[in-house]
């Protein structure tokens, strides 16, 4: 752990003060649960009721985020402000932090919602990432394309989960690429022919105290994170090189709460991919691996307390569970899912199972990383069994 530039007169939030949640998914449901077991109250700002984070909070406000005078009355009944996703509109960041400490913080956010300003910060500061270009026509795009393809083009704004991103391998896929994607900016990088991906997750407090997470590898499927495990067998020199970027980027953003860094790894070297200045989908397992969760380290943090240990006690795997698992049994056999005694389930709340939505994820604890793995895997695999087909001895 090390104290950077530490202020004394930072604000402490002690348990009993009131956490205001700008979002109302997953990662302010497990935000709001973190805080809730540590004494906190919270308040949640969500686009819809009975929101994931809404069911858990003391208190959920159902507003748009534009609406501004309902934001100002919400940041009113709060001490202290963070969010679950660095895609709200600034205004609205704006307004609320007229009446309360709003974390990541300003500047952490202007970068973290723009990817132009993400891979320009990168490059300003010398941190390794992809060649990329930023291009506002589609002669542009083309006259890119001729030195870079294949390329992934992104949207600079709105993307997430592989939503507003475009795999281009031949030339005549510009045109489709450039039409699709639809916007006035996008950004061209070069398709990283990497090894492996894996997160570093960093935590900063309010009183500039430094902490991170061992590395931790994940796996997608169609550009959405499905597996998770640590450890991750990158290197103790790797793993200190990724460890010294992400402070270094929370440091020069002035980021407060924990921030996700994603990396790709090619032959020996590392690269960022992109920054999110909240809980990450990777450090799902720091719930039951490690001493203190991604989640209290983040309550830990925007509060000014003191930063928990960040050590793993066990390996451990997550895997996603997304809403194509409600598709071939009608509800997933939570009971056969469960039947690992090593395996932790953790169901968000969500009404409707749409193919690709985030659903819930299960997290298997175990000697290795490997063996974890096969059990995460394994549970999954076994929610799509229907329970009618099973016999006397639980085995299908
Ligand atoms: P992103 O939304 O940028 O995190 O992209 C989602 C996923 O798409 C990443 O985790 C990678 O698996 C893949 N991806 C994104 N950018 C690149 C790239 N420049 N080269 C190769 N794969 C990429």
């Amino acid at each position: 752990m090390i104290a950077n530039s530490l202020e004394t007169n930072a604000k402490v939030f002690e348990p009993g003060a009131t956490i205001g949640i700008l979002g109302s998914g997953q990662l302010g449901r497990m935000m709001a649960i973190a805080a809730k077991q540590m004494g906190y109250r919270v308040h949640i700002f969500s686009p819809t009721h009975d929101s994931p984070a809404g069911q858990v909070a003391d208190l959920e406000i159902q507003a748009s985020f534009d609406n501004l005078a309902v934001v100002e009355r919400f940041a009113q009944r709060v001490d202290v402000i963070t969010l679950e996703t660095e895609n709200i509109p600034m205004e609205t960041v704006l307004v609320a932090s007229q009446s309360a400490p709003v974390y990541p913080g300003l500047k952490a956010l202007e970068f973290c919602q723009n990817r132009r300003k993400e891979k320009m910060f990168l490059a300003d500061y010398g941190i390794p990432t992809c060649q990329f270009e930023i291009v506002r026509s589609l002669v542009e795009l083309k006259s890119v394309c001729r030195y870079m393809m294949p390329a992934i083009v992104k949207t600079t704004t709105g993307g997430y989960d592989g939503k507003g991103q475009f795999l281009i391998q031949t030339p005549d896929q510009i045109e489709e690429a450039w039409h699709t994607l639809n916007a006035n900016e996008l950004i061209v990088e070069e398709f990283v022919e990497f090894d492996y991906e894996f997160s570093v997750i960093g935590a900063r407090s309010s009183a500039g105290v430094f902490a991170a997470y061992p590395s931790i590898r994940n796996e997608h499927r169609d550009h959405i994170l499905n597996l998770s495990f640590s450890p991750s067998g990158l290197s103790d020199q790797l793993n200190q090189r990724a460890t010294e970027i992400v402070y270094e980027i929370m440091n020069e953003m002035d980021a407060v709460g924990v921030m996700a860094v994603e990396f790709f790894y090619r032959d020996g070297e590392i690269l960022v991919n992109e920054m999110a200045p909240r809980p990450h989908n990777s450090g799902h397992l720091t719930i039951e691996a490690h001493v203190t969760s991604q989640f209290e380290q983040h309550i830990r943090a925007v509060c000014g307390l003191m930063l928990g240990i960040t050590r793993q006690t066990i390996p451990a795997a997550s895997a996603n569970i997304l809403g194509l698992e409600w598709n071939q049994s009608k509800s997933p056999t939570w009971q056969l899912g469960l039947s690992m005694p090593c395996v932790k389930l953790h169901l968000y709340g969500k009404e409707s199972p749409e193919e690709k939505r985030k659903m819930g994820h299960m997290t298997a604890l175990a000697q290795s990383a490997e063996k974890a793995k096969q059990y995460v895997v394994a549970a999954r695999r076994l929610l799509n069994i229907p329970a009618m087909s099973l016999n006397a001895n639980g085995t299908s």
